[in-house]
């Protein structure tokens, strides 16, 4: 049994990490170890940032947004000698092991951390862009998906109201997962993905055909960041269409909020798995949801392998536009 251990939020934040983190430390205390909270990722880890946390420590946090341990990006990490600083401060507070609760990037460096340190990494997926291979849902996902939701409802009272195609960018670098499942539920005609292409001009003259001929009272995109910019894509599309245009760009919205019943419980489930396994004597596998059930995925195919869209529901959203 591993008796000291440490939990750290990292890179980009997500809602539920909170819930997540007060999990990981009354699991832990509960087993009788020893746990610190490292403040402000892996930067706070270099900076030998952290504090031995309690049952109190996490108190009425479940249901907020952010994360109390906060979150930064360190350039510094991403050399080893930064990492070999990292784990001399983990190792002088006689800290065996470290869950990691972050992004695609932040597991990555929990990686590097275990194979150059031999320090033992456990992983949960905080990131709402839902694109860590191996699962279907990250922490902060469910939240993030409702938000957007809410603004699509209200874009579209306007858009319908005025007769406007109303275009949405939401967030999503490098994965359409926010785009598509929010424009599917949202009931968007054009949803525009990174991992898709797709032709402006097919759709302005598609969008023009719809108003000719009266099908539609309005049209709503939503758009993947990665995919281009709302505000150039509707620039072009007023210009091709000749139809009052609207963009709006929600940003960081998406990322605060109070999280969901489903982002409190899975990253409470997750949390404690994964500190469990962690004082039992595992290390570099990342936590997760998969077809409802608790799964834990190698850590070196979680950071490796890219999650693709479901295929099927980038078909589905186009039959039901
Ligand atoms: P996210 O975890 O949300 O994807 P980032 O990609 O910004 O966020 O990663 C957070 C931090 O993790 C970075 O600032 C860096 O310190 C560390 N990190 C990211 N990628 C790597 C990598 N390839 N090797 C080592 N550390 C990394």
């Amino acid at each position: 049994m591993r008796k000291t251990i440490a939990v750290m939020t990292s890179g980009g934040d997500s809602p539920g990490m909170n819930a997540a983190t007060r999990a990981v430390v009354r699991t832990a205390i509960l087993n009788g170890a020893k746990i610190f909270g490292v403040y402000n990722g892996y930067r706070g880890l270099l900076e030998n940032d952290m504090i031995e946390m309690n049952r109190r420590s996490v108190s009425d946090i479940i249901q907020r947004g952010g994360t109390i341990l906060g979150t930064a990006r360190s350039q510094e990490f991403m050399t080893p000698e930064g990492r070999a600083k990292a784990a001399e401060n983990l190792r002088e507070r006689g800290i065996e092991g470290i869950v990691v609760i972050g992004g695609d990037g932040s597991l990555r460096g929990a990686q590097c951390l275990a194979d150059e340190q031999n320090i033992a990494v456990v992983g949960l997926p905080g990131t709402i862009d839902n694109d860590i291979w191996g699962m279907d849902y990250t922490i902060g996902s469910d939240t993030a998906s409702n938000t957007i939701i809410d603004a699509i409802n209200k874009l579209r009272d306007t858009a319908s109201a005025h007769r406007r195609i109303a275009i949405l960018e939401v967030m999503g670098r490098h994965s359409g997962w926010l785009a598509l499942i929010t424009g599917m539920s949202g009931g968007a005609e054009y949803i525009l993905v990174p991992e898709d292409s797709f032709d402006l001009d097919k759709i302005a003259a598609e969008i023009r055909a719809m108003y000719d001929e009266n099908q539609k009272r309005y049209v709503l995109i939503v758009v993947a960041e990665g995919a281009g910019s709302a505000i150039e894509i509707g620039m072009k599309l007023e210009e091709k269409t000749g139809i009052d245009t609207r963009a709006s760009v929600l940003g960081h919205i998406q990322r605060g909020g109070s999280p969901t019943v489903i982002d409190r419980v899975y990253a409470s489930v997750l949390g404690e798995k994964a500190t469990l396994a962690l004082l039992s004597g595992v290390s570099n596998v990342v936590y997760g949801i998969q077809h409802g059930g608790i799964v834990n995925v190698n850590l070196y195919d979680a950071v490796t392998k890219k999650k693709q869209l479901d295929p099927e529901y980038i078909r589905m959203a186009k039959v039901l536009a």
